[in-house]
């Protein structure tokens, strides 16, 4: 009995299982980690070629099948199994290969956990819901483009290796599969991975939006940069200016602001950590602000329209090197996000 819940779907096509393992490129001093090996269907592939495979499997009952798999064959005493969820797990061991047919409830998590790992794996090769994987490798302008894609494709390069249809599964799950090869770059990029996703959250916040619409028409974002940024000045001795500055009335309700902030719930999945809790505050009184804030306001108004002339493109638009120079432009004016 299958616990679909803990997306156990077992590949049963050998000939697909014989690939996955084929396009990993395993060497003899390879170290795999499997995640999720269910019954040993791609563990047993991996065990002929590799020197040792360390398996992660959520479930007792698979674990115990796995093992009574190998007992007794010469695989044996190169298989590791590691009994637990393997987010939850603190570290991962070293491996220089990840195979995986992915649970799919943990698809995003699993990514950004291999590509933090540390050193870096050689070559991941993984499979998804088709969506899933489609959205890793977008690039700008494709329907699928989103933080996902800029989020992953600055720290490997993916791509598609091939289309798995349901029918291969038992039982097949509601959707298309697809298997990814995901190569983190070597040496990693030099930046903070939270301030990047921070960047990418506001961006993409409404990814149709133009640039300046979503800085500006982001209620309350930047009050949260006017605190980074009072954070940065604290660390690094720049003075602040507290002084109040008079309250015109075209401050009191900025019309591109009310206008812009209508359609806060559509697509309610995009739209950032921060700004569903700054939404969901009870009433909607505008604070008291100072000269900080104006301070923060020219700062973001300069780093996109003159700096980096971005403020008219759409996220959907932008590549990664476009994220780079907004968030290198930002961070020269001691702007943060996170
Ligand atoms: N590798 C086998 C195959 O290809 O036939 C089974 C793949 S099945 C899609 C996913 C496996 O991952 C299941 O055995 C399930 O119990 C296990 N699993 C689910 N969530 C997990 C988690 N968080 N950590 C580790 N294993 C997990």
């Amino acid at each position: 009995k299958m616990n679909t819940d803990l997306g156990q779907h077992i590949l049963k096509n050998p000939s697909i299982a014989d690939s996955i393992v084929n396009k990993a490129d395993i060497k003899q001093s390879d170290t795999v980690l499997e995640v999720g090996p269910g019954t040993g269907n791609l563990t047993t592939r991996i065990l002929a070629k590799a020197k040792k495979c360390i398996a992660v499997e959520m479930d007792p009952r698979m674990a115990a099948e796995l093992t009574k798999r190998v007992q007794g064959t010469p695989s044996q005493k190169r298989l590791d199994i590691l009994l637990g969820d393997v987010i939850k797990l603190p570290s991962l061991p070293y491996f220089d290969i990840c195979i995986s047919n992915t649970p799919y409830q943990i698809s995003s998590p699993l990514v950004f956990k291999l590509l933090a790992q540390n050193p870096a794996p050689r070559t991941c090769i993984l499979m998804f819901q088709r969506e899933f994987a489609l959205r890793l490798v977008a690039r700008p302008g494709d329907t699928l483009y989103c933080r996902l894609s800029v989020n992953a494709q600055m720290w490997a390069r993916i791509d598609h290796v091939m289309k798995v249809g349901k029918n291969n599964f038992n039982p097949p799950p509601m959707v298309e599969s697809s298997v990814v090869r995901i190569t983190p770059k070597v040496p990693r990029p030099q930046i903070s991975p939270d301030e990047w996703d921070g960047l990418l959250r506001i961006c993409f916040g409404r990814k149709n939006r133009i640039l300046r619409a979503s800085f500006f028409g982001t209620r309350d974002l930047i009050d949260l940069l006017e605190s980074n940024y009072r954070t940065w000045c604290a660390q690094n001795d720049v003075p602040v200016d507290d002084s109040p500055v008079e309250q015109t009335e075209e401050m009191e309700v900025d019309p591109a602001d009310v206008e812009m902030d209508i359609d806060l719930d559509e697509d309610a999945d995009d739209v950032p950590d921060f700004f569903k809790k700054a939404s969901s505050r009870k009433g909607n009184k505008r604070k008291k602000r100072g000269k900080v804030y104006e301070l923060v306001k020219e700062k973001v108004r300069k780093v996109l329209e003159d700096d980096t002339e971005l403020a008219d493109k759409r996220a959907r638009q932008c590549d990664e090197g476009d994220f780079l120079r907004l968030l290198y432009a930002f961070n020269l004016e001691g702007i943060h996000f996170c």
